[in-house]
């Protein structure tokens, strides 16, 4: 072991003498005297091993910032002007205030999560969400897993284990992170038979495939990528009708899923849930937290003893769902009851029905306080931008917005970076996007103005 400097330890003051001093008091009462006393003496060991001397009360500095910083919760809360609505690393789906409060609720005391009121006997958990599902898609039955990769395992395990399941070339996604089809195919224990080609496949090639070990074809919504040119894909409802006759499932997994024609309300077409299961397929999965607008929930909707049979494989209850989100994912589905209020009441909808003339006046009302914010450090533009739906859901349909645009002066890419953490650093954190080396704040999703505002006066000074 070598000595540390003689002359940084003789600088340095004993943990009693700090924990004693009058700075100290506040932060024991606060954080507790074993954490402190760990801090402080980890602020002293890093000074010693720095060979710096340091006073009584700049280890008490020291020792409540580094407190604070790991105090403070790790997940935060930001503001979402990425421009991309539903943003899988920012959370998706915002929850309308009737979900927060159902989570809430469901948080602080014992529920009837699977019990029968009527009959004083144990209940069904997915009993909750499954009547609305049901209703809302007109399927006999459904249920709900942690979210769509989940449900796609569940599906595949309980129906196709051990079995052959047929899915077209064109449809072998990968959504992003480790989701992979042929690896869940994979992992769910049923063999991956590839039909057709990248760019056509027709019915002839599914027909061609069944064989004796064929449990299920497979639709997948090519969620995020389109494929374009000389192209040809079997519609579901001629699937639907092969899977029939040779006596195999027909699953399609719709991806984003929608329970409502989004047309309604301009926006491009995305199938319905509705619609797959008018269609002929047996069994449709999809998330709760993309177009939906739910928490985070894979939903699974159809024939009623398909479903059975996957409500009782083991892996239901290794992916089912808690209280708080079946609690958050039941008010949401409430609100679809009433679609002629939809685009008001869910945050999901409302964010991506916006129009852009009033994200532009938001944009304009904004734009003085951000200025003066900026204090010369970057020049501020309005701009028109295209905001994306996110998740994968409407892969090339772009929302008209409008935005701030903040060009760092004199511009530099590095200056741009720096400008882009000192939102980030604002005490709740702005992401925005930076593109042709200016930082674009598309506003469609900022709904709190007076907050967004009333924290830019607190913008760190431009660092070099
Ligand atoms: C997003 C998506 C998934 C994964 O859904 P999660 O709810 O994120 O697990 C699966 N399939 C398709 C087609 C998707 O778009």
């Amino acid at each position: 072991m070598s000595e540390p400097p003689r002359d940084s330890r003789a600088a340095l003051p004993a943990v009693d003498r700090v924990l004693n001093a009058p700075g100290a008091g506040g932060l024991v009462e606060r954080y507790g005297r074993s954490l402190v006393l760990d801090t402080v003496r980890q602020i002293i060991a890093e000074r010693r091993g720095a060979g710096e001397a340091a006073s009584v009360e700049a280890i008490v500095t020291a020792s409540a910032a580094l407190l604070d910083r790991l105090m403070r919760p790790s997940q935060r809360r930001v503001f979402n002007l990425t421009g991309t609505v539903l943003h899988t690393n920012l959370g998706r789906a915002p929850l309308p205030e009737e979900a927060v409060a159902a989570a809430v609720e469901a948080m602080r005391a014992p529920s009837t999560l699977e019990y029968d009121l009527a009959s004083g006997r144990r209940g069904e958990r997915d009993d909750h969400i499954a009547g609305w599902l049901t209703r809302l898609t007109g399927a006999e039955a459904a249920l709900a897993v942690n979210n769509n990769a989940g449900a796609l395992l569940l599906t595949l395990n309980a129906l196709a284990a051990g079995r052959e399941t047929l899915v077209s070339r064109g449809e072998l996604i990968e959504i992003g992170g480790a989701f992979r089809l042929p690896d869940i195919m994979q992992r769910a224990g049923t063999r991956l038979r590839e039909v057709g080609t990248t760019n056509r496949t027709h019915l002839r090639d599914f027909a061609d495939a069944i064989g004796p070990d064929t449990a299920l074809i497979l639709k997948v919504h090519t969620s995020n990528y389109e494929i374009q040119g000389f192209t040809a894909a079997v519609p579901a409802s001629r699937l639907a009708q092969l899977a029939k006759e040779r006596g195999v499932a027909f699953v399609e997994d719709l991806g984003s899923g929608t329970l409502v024609d989004l047309d309604r309300w301009g926006l491009p077409h995305e199938p319905t849930v509705a619609e797959a299961l008018k269609a002929g397929a047996d069994l449709v999965t999809f998330s709760g937290d993309k177009l939906l607008g739910g928490p985070q929930a894979g939903l699974v909707v159809g024939r009623a003893e398909l479903i059975a049979t996957l409500a009782t494989n083991p892996l239901k209850r290794a992916l089912r769902l808690d209280k708080i989100r079946l609690a958050a994912l039941e008010a949401v589905l409430r609100l679809y009851a009433d679609p002629d209020h939809l685009a008001e009441r869910l945050p999901a909808l409302r964010l991506l029905t916006r129009p852009r003339t009033e994200i532009a006046a938001l944009a304009q009302r904004l734009m003085p306080a951000m200025v003066q914010a900026l204090d010369g450090s970057a020049t501020v533009a309005l701009v028109e931008t295209n905001s994306q739906i996110g998740s994968g859901a409407l892969p090339v349909s772009l929302l008209p917005s409008a935005g701030l645009a903040l060009a760092p002066s004199p511009p530099s890419g590095a200056a741009v970076e720096i400008l882009a953490r000192r939102l980030r650093a604002l005490p709740v954190p702005v992401i925005g996007r930076i593109e042709g080396g200016r930082l674009i704040l598309d506003l469609r999703c900022l709904e709190d103005e007076v907050e967004f505002a009333a924290q830019l006066g607190r913008l760190v000074p431009d660092r070099p």
